[in-house]
Order: C-alpha cells, then sequence, then structure tokens
C-alpha cells in the first residue's frame, strides 16, 4: 500500500504537517481568547496591521527570522505562536516514530492538536472550554472503538472512571475545605482522556500530571516574589500533557513499573 521511499520521510512529513497544524491551533486558541471573529487572524500584525507576506507566515521559522517582534513596528510577537507550533509539530514528529503511518498516528495526532488548543486557553483563561472536551470526549469514545485497539469497554470505563474520579475528588474537596478546587472542565477533560486512553492508563496518566504539576509549582516557589501556593494552577495542561507522556510511552512505563 505504502511505498517504502514514502516510508522513510513519513517522520519529515508528518512533522512538517505538525507545525502546519500548529498554526491553525494558534488561529483556534486566538478566536477563542479573543471571542472576536477574524476573517485570517495572524494575516497582519495586530498593533499596526502590517499585512504578512508568506515568508513572515512560516511556523516556527518566521518568529526567528523576525526575532519576536513585527518588521513594521517592532510589536512583540507572543511566544505563544512559535510554542505551539513547535509542541505541534514535536508531537507529530515523535508520533510518526513511535506509530508510523497509520490510525493511531492519525487519532493521536487530532487528539493531540485539541489537548495543545485547550491546554493553552487554559493556560491564559483558566477555562477549558465545552466546545473542544464535549465533543472531544463523544470522538474519544468512537475512535477508541472503531480505529484504536483499545476497544469499546475499556474506553467506555475509562471515561466514567476518570470523569468520575474527578466528579467525586472535586465534591470531596468542595465538603473537606469549602472551596473549588477542580472546575468542571477538568472532569470532562478526564472523560476525554479515560476514553482515548482506557482506564489502564488512568493511574500512570494522572501520575505523569502530578508530578509534572508539581515540577512546576516549585519552579514558581522558586521565583523571587513568591507567590507559588497563592496562584491559582490550571490543572489542564498538566493532565494534557500526562494523556501525552501516555501515549507515547505508557506501554514502557507500565513494563518497567512491573518488572
Ligand atoms: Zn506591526
Amino acid at each position: 500500500m505504502n511505498s517504502p521511499i514514502w516510508i522513510s520521510y513519513f517522520p519529515l512529513v508528518s512533522t512538517i504537517l505538525g507545525l502546519v497544524l500548529g498554526s491553525f491551533y494558534n488561529v483556534c486558541i486566538h478566536r477563542y481568547l479573543g471571542r472576536i471573529s477574524i476573517v485570517r487572524p495572524g494575516s497582519h500584525c495586530p498593533k499596526c496591521g502590517h499585512a504578512l507576506s508568506w515568508w513572515e507566515n512560516i511556523p516556527l521559522l518566521s518568529y526567528v527570522f523576525l526575532r519576536g517582534a513585527c518588521r513594521e513596528c517592532r510589536e512583540a510577537i507572543s511566544l505563544r505562536y512559535p510554542l505551539v507550533e513547535g509542541t505541534s509539530g514535536l508531537w507529530a514528529l515523535l508520533l510518526a516514530l513511535k506509530f508510523g503511518p497509520g490510525w493511531e498516528w492519525l487519532v493521536y495526532l487530532v487528539f493531540g492538536g485539541v489537548l495543545i488548543i485547550i491546554s493553552f486557553i487554559d493556560l491564559d483563561s483558566f477555562v477549558l472550554p465545552d466546545i473542544y472536551t464535549i465533543p472531544g470526549a463523544l470522538c474519544a469514545f468512537l475512535c477508541a472503538g472503531l480505529l484504536l485497539p483499545l476497544g469499546w469497554r475499556a474506553s467506555l470505563i475509562g471515561g466514567l472512571a476518570g470523569g468520575g474520579g474527578f466528579w467525586l475528588i472535586q465534591k470531596g474537596y468542595k465538603l473537606l475545605k469549602g472551596i473549588q478546587g477542580l472546575g468542571s472542565g477538568d472532569i470532562k477533560l478526564m472523560f476525554l482522556l479515560g476514553a482515548l486512553l482506557g482506564w489502564q492508563a488512568l493511574p500512570i496518566m494522572v501520575f505523569l500530571s502530578a508530578i509534572s504539576g508539581l515540577a512546576v509549582s516549585v519552579f514558581y516557589l522558586l521565583q523571587k516574589d513568591n507567590q507559588g501556593l497563592q496562584t491559582a494552577v490550571p490543572f489542564g495542561p498538566f493532565l494534557s500533557l500526562g494523556g501525552m507522556i501516555y501515549i507515547l510511552c505508557g506501554r514502557e512505563i507500565w513494563s518497567w513499573y512491573l518488572g
């Protein structure tokens, strides 16, 4: 079906596709955060209106060429743009190396995109938008049943256990402390991740999320103006990161853990 030559270029093709998709994710994030309908955001500088030529619109590279600022007015370009593009490109490369061309590569590429978009929205606005998480959870269930080796049962149990578990934690925390520790967006995201990865993934995935969340919290604590514990930390990016690490090396972590 696939020629061997094409296969050997697949990681490169996948990376370029990931970078281009990253530009599109930036548009999605920008649209959500701006809450305004822009026909082609990113095609001109938001400050001076300078229209971008094609070479000012290349994922990642343009940011480097332009040294992070508009060519006309030197207005700084948000670091979010190259970060989203770089993350998306790296994700596509790692998936191509791990899975090769096939359904797993495609499904995880798309869901990685959703996770990247909602993570950067969460970082900026502390909101995990329903418009991504709810359809995403339903699609995750369909993909797991139809396209992935996971199957319906593990996916359904995973979604219910992930979302239900976080719902219980939220209720318990509210009973004990009287405040909301987890947003309802986190519950829907856990439904999505549980349905996509299966119930078997949940312990390791949550553990990976907690570790990365803790690492960032420690980083904040070590800052000079110490506000680490008071600052609310959005949980969505860490859950997403945990899920993505699990996709790449969950089985390896399990077999290492079980010896
Ligand atoms: Zn400008």
